[in-house]
């Protein structure tokens, strides 16, 4: 390790700190280039060099103020006890280890890394990626001691971002598919993690076999190897205990942690279900389910998806509405793999009840959605209003259907009684009468009518 003095404070005090478009040096990955990534691969021992830094393209002293570019992080581990269930979990803590550098942000995950230089820091001495990278070495390893070499190569050449996007996205599928073949049954313990909460402190994650994180980073496999290394870290075991409802997903193990672990804030979970005491979400969420009353169903959407979904609201301004530790029903925050899951919104209609899905997201878990609802599932490009959603879902015969038939008959029947109320009022004499009514005068006539209706062929005033 370098005896450099570094330009900038390592603390975890920066940990929140955001760094706006004006502030920005430079911005790496983020949603306006499509090439990024992150990724932690297990080497054996002979094939990590302890401490060296890398820059695959251009160094920070290179790149143009205010601009994008592609970015990937490559982070190299060995040691007696890193084995390959572990990569999962220590590319996670390149998010909160990354935050701890002052004027370096850094959001999401995977192939969804979003990060920032602020100018301030660049200026004070951040110029260059060894710093960033050196930092990660010296705080992976002493707070991951079993870690006993690392190596971090920065990539910024865009060809070779875009090659080892390629290889990354395999790596994550492979460790996606490990938890497909159990389920939550089969297992007497679930995981938890709180590493988000130094953004939303009542947030708690319970991590099943079929209930993947909303970040999407840490499955249940990975957690398992991580609470068994680090077992004073973020990710601790959760007896399941008794199972409470096995539709919804309510187990007392679960209750107890979240309870324990969010500080009273939030006592429940209902695992597969959306209403009720839904699971809370970070802000690291890859996908957002959200309830569309009109027709009882749910849209999703993926972080990518740049456009308004179809109820006019686009992911970011829903994502302030899911996050923060919050339970908030009709709103979730979830991981793309547990569109897989056998329990996908299982206490609510599964499959059944989503109405609509960004086209982004559906490319991507197609393999996931029942063949016979495919083409009844319609994109931002079938429809673009709730009322083009209505009528798409009907002529397809989608099972929300008769769902919105009957509610649309209810709304005209309420329709009709609303207008019947305001129209003018119609008076029939129940007798007739005749001739004139004089007009109120000092002495003229007062008449009251009560529940009668009137029907006043001409009005003559005489004054
Ligand atoms: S989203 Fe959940 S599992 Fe993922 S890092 Fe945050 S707390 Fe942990």
């Amino acid at each position: 390790m370098s005896e450099e003095k570094f330009p900038v404070e390592i603390s975890p005090v920066y940990e929140g700190e955001r760094i706006r478009k004006e502030d920005m040096f430079v911005e790496l990955g983020g949603p306006n280039v499509q090439y990024k990534w992150e990724l932690v691969q297990a080497k054996p021992m002979d094939e990590v060099e302890d401490g060296k830094v890398s820059i695959i393209g251009p160094d920070l002293n290179q790149l143009e103020e205010g601009k994008y570019y592609p970015y990937g992080v490559l982070v190299e581990v060995a040691g007696a006890q890193v084995e390959k269930d572990l990569e999962s979990v220590i590319e996670r803590r390149i998010h909160d280890f990354s935050n701890y550098v002052e004027g370096y942000m850094h959001l999401n995950q995977r192939y969804d890394i979003w990060c920032r230089v602020s100018k301030k820091a660049y200026r004070k001495g951040l110029n260059s990626f060894k710093w960033i990278g050196k930092a990660l070495i010296r705080l992976f390893k002493a707070e991951l001691p079993f870690i006993e070499k690392m190596q971090v190569t920065f990539y910024t050449d865009p060809e070779k971002v875009k090659e080892l996007y390629e290889f990354a996205l395999k790596v994550y599928e492979a460790r996606d598919a490990r938890t497909r073949g159990i389920r939550d049954e089969d297992v007497d313990t679930f995981y938890s993690c709180v590493l988000c909460q130094s953004f939303a402190p009542q947030h708690v994650c319970i991590i099943t076999p079929n209930r993947v994180s909303l970040c999407g980073a840490i499955n249940w496999f990975d957690a398992r190897a991580a609470a068994r290394v680090d077992p004073k870290g973020p990710v601790i075991p959760v007896p399941k205990g008794e199972c409470i409802d096995p539709i919804r997903g309510e187990y007392t193990g679960a209750n107890e942690c979240v309870e324990k672990r969010s500080l009273g804030a939030n006592k429940r979970f209902w695992l597969y279900s959306a209403f009720g005491y839904p699971h809370t979400s970070c802000g690291c969420f890859e996908t957002i389910a959200f309830y569309i009353p009109e027709v009882d169903g749910f849209g999703c959407v993926d972080r990518g998806f740049k456009g308004p979904t179809v109820n006019g609201l686009p992911f970011s301004t829903m994502a302030t509405q899911v996050g923060g530790g919050i339970q908030s029903e009709g709103f979730l925050g979830l991981g793309v793999e547990y569109y897989r899951s056998p329990k996908f919104f299982q206490a609510d209609g599964g499959w059944g009840r989503i109405a609509w899905i960004a086209s982004t997201l559906k490319e991507r878990i197609k393999d996931a959605i029942p063949p016979e609802l495919v083409d009844k599932i319609p994109t931002e490009k079938e429809v673009s209003s709730i009322e083009e959603l209505k009528k798409f879902l009907v002529e397809k015969g989608h099972p929300l259907a008769e769902v919105i038939k009957a509610k649309e008959a209810e709304e005209a029947k309420v329709a009709e009684a609303v207008a019947a109320e305001a129209a003018p009022p119609t008076v029939t004499p129940t007798v007739p009468m005749e001739g004139v009514v004089a007009a109120p005068s000092v002495g003229g006539i007062r008449i009251s009518f009560s529940g009668a209706k009137i029907k006043v062929g001409k009005l003559v005033i005489v004054k």
